[in-house]
C-alpha cells in the first residue's frame, strides 16, 4: 500500500515537471538568447511596453533566420545561444 502510494506521488511529480515544460516562459529584453533575437523564427510576443518576450514553452523552437550565420535554417530552441545575437526589433 505504502509503495503504491509513494508510486503515485512519483508519477503525479513527473507529470508536474512535464506540465512545467509546457509553460508559457518569459525573458527580459537583456537576455541574449534565440527568443530574444532578431534572428529568430518562432512564435512569440512582446509585452506592451517592448520590455519582455514570452513564448509558449522554455521548449519552444524557431528556425535561425540569419543569412550566412552558423544556424541559418536550423531549429533553435527559445533558451539557446549563439554569438551572432542582435536584439528583436520589436524591443525598445
Ligand atoms: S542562433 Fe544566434 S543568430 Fe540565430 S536566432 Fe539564435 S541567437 Fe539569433
Amino acid at each position: 500500500m505504502e509503495s503504491r502510494l509513494m508510486m503515485s506521488l512519483t508519477q503525479k511529480k513527473n507529470a508536474a515537471r512535464k506540465g512545467d515544460a509546457k509553460m508559457a516562459q518569459g525573458y527580459p529584453k537583456s537576455f541574449k538568447n534565440c527568443a530574444v533575437c532578431n534572428y529568430w523564427g518562432g512564435s512569440r510576443q512582446v509585452d506592451t511596453f517592448g520590455q519582455r518576450v514570452t513564448v509558449d514553452s522554455s521548449s519552444a523552437k524557431g528556425k535561425c533566420l540569419l543569412q550566412g550565420g552558423p544556424w541559418k535554417g536550423q531549429d533553435k530552441q527559445a533558451s539557446a545561444t549563439c554569438n551572432k545575437w542582435q536584439a528583436w526589433g520589436a524591443l525598445k
